[in-house]
């Protein structure tokens, strides 16, 4: 066996020069024997959606050196390898810019995001990445991932590397630590800077801080990306609080996972959507992006109210145990509760909680009353309490309304994006969202409810998320770009994750392609692990690596 593996190109080499001889000497007559094939890879009798937004059309696709080397007319036979899509749309990969895959090396094959036509995953997002960019990108070419990663850098993570969790404002030389600390990220290939104000120790900065950082991210062609303060009752100020952001610092703003997160504003996403427009009309170069679900998933710590959390959980422990401060804890926590118009906290659900897995799927309500015999309102806010104090937990809340999603979507400038991890299958009850998101808009949005059209739901995929977040040779079918391609089959795909059965794999996805490999072949993942790092085109590094 092993000879007959070292023997093989030199067969091969003699076979060749033979055929060549053949050539020659058959050249007045006889049958030409097969010439080599011009394409790696040939996908034919696909219905075509090219990701600009534009009505499919029919046509086969021919790839070449990981590259799209024709769209048009190609014979199968013109390809080492052929697939026949049989009518199926054939797209570019998706792109998901809202990702938190710090862990992906752990889990190369991102199997979750793969089985949904995912291509390339953006993290670093809501203020957290890799404290080393150029650490975490150069990684990928001696840890293969099955897609291609780019990463932000995270306004929580370099704050928290200068002040800790302190709550205060930088001096000037800490700010120029802070400043020096994107500069690097930006140039190890960073696509721009990420905030999460919403969480700790983000929430303690001002705006004028994060504009000097964005300044940064500025200068070297990046986007600013952003969880907001306040997604619920100040959601309004918190979108123009972004605005301002990229308006000072003259960058493009990203608005993470838009949405109206009170029940009490239900419908309001209509004058914040208008905020974003005017922004447009202005001249400033705005965007959101949204997952399609009316629950979002995110820390049972952030139920608390910032002050709490300072300096860490320890210390956080201790305020709850001082009888004075926890009284003021419980009366601000109930407060809040009751401005958002929800009557308890049933809305929340736990989605992992270390300390007691027994707990997970179960909502706050629920789980008081079954560890405390009770479920009123204090009984849940001490449950809560008490959560924290053991660890925290991974919630999933169910705060917004169908509306507000769909008002969203419509939105031209509204790209889809999952807010997920790369899931360990069968692990907790975590929010269905990194399993379905993509297929639950095409089945649900764009076949079930005709919402927005096939096309505009890829172009929320793929060309608009690659325009914004630079990544400039992706996100269409054209020749010479990339070959990240999903083809599927629009009238079967689906999204069977459910809130409380999250563990199952999108279906319709016949074949998934990154850089002209198949990941997915047929329905099953193959293992190939051709991603790219991809770094910012201003950085110091090459692009792809
Ligand atoms: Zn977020």
């Amino acid at each position: 066996m092993r000879l007959s593996l070292k023997s093989g190109p030199v067969l091969l080499l003699v076979a060749a020069s033979l055929a060549a001889v053949c050539v020659a000497t058959r050249a007045r007559g006889g049958p030409k024997p097969a010439p080599e094939p011009t394409y790696d890879l040939v996908i034919t009798n696909a219905r075509v959606v090219d990701g600009a937004g534009n009505p499919w059309f029919r046509a086969d696709v021919a790839i070449k050196g990981g590259r799209i080397a024709r769209v048009g007319r190609v014979a199968a036979s013109d390809g080492k390898k052929a697939i026949d899509a049989r009518g199926q749309v054939l797209a570019p990969g998706f792109i998901d810019v809202h990702t938190h895959v710090e862990n992906v090396y752990d889990l190369p094959d991102a199997e979750n995001f793969v089985r949904m036509g995912v291509t390339t995953l953006v993290t670093g997002n809501c203020g957290g990445s890799a404290s080393d960019v150029g650490k975490f990108l150069g990684r990928a070419s001696e840890t293969p991932v099955a897609v291609n990663l780019a990463t932000l850098v995270g306004h929580n993570t370099i704050r928290r590397a200068v002040l800790g969790e302190a709550d205060r404002q930088p001096t000037p030389e800490e700010l120029e630590k802070m400043k020096a600390l994107v500069e690097r990220a930006m140039l190890d290939g960073a696509v721009g800077l990420s905030t999460g104000l919403f969480y700790v120790p983000g929430a303690y900065a001002k705006t004028d801080e994060v504009v000097e950082l964005a300044k940064v991210a500025a200068r070297h062609g990046g986007v600013y990306a952003t969880h907001m303060r306040d997604e619920g009752e100040r959601v309004a100020d918190s979108v123009r609080e972004s605005i301002e952001i990229g308006e000072r610092a003259g960058l493009p703003v990203e608005i993470s996972h838009f949405k109206i997160s009170t029940k009490k504003l239900w419908g309001r996403s209509d004058m914040t959507l208008g905020l974003v427009r005017d922004a447009r009309k202005r001249g400033l170069s705005v965007t959101v992006d949204q997952y399609a679900y009316t629950a979002s998933s995110t820390s049972l710590d952030s139920r608390l109210p910032d002050w709490v959390e300072e300096g860490g959980r320890e210390e956080g422990k201790k305020r709850i145990a001082d009888p004075a401060q926890h009284a003021r804890v419980v009366r601000e926590m109930k407060d809040t509760l009751r401005k958002s118009g929800f009557k308890d906290f049933s809305y929340a659900a736990v989605a992992s909680y270390g300390a007691k897995h027994e707990y997970d799927g179960k909502t706050i309500a629920e789980v008081a009353k079954l560890a405390r015999g009770h479920s009123d309102v204090d009984s849940q806010v001490e449950q809560i309490l008490e959560m924290y104090a053991a660890g925290g937990a991974a919630m999933v809340y169910h705060s917004m309304g169908e509306d507000d999603v769909r008002r969203i979507m419509r939105e031209p400038f509204t790209m889809i994006a999952s807010d997920s991890g790369v899931r360990r299958f069968g692990e907790g009850v975590p929010h269905p969202r990194g399993y379905g998101n993509n297929a639950r808009v095409l089945a649900e949005y764009v076949r079930g409810l005709g919402l927005i059209s096939l096309e505009d739901a890829v172009r929320k995929m793929t060309s608009l998320p690659a325009q914004t977040f630079s990544l400039r040779d992706r996100g269409m079918v054209r020749e010479g770009l990339a070959a990240d391609l999903v083809l599927f089959d629009d009238a079967a795909v689906s999204d069977p994750a459910t809130f409380d059965e999250p563990h199952q794999y999108a279906v319709g996805f016949t074949y998934v392609i990154v850089n002209g490999e198949v990941v997915l072949d047929s329905g099953r993942v193959t293992g190939a692990r051709p991603g790219a790092a991809l770094r910012h085109a201003s950085s110091g590094a090459a692009q792809n690596s």
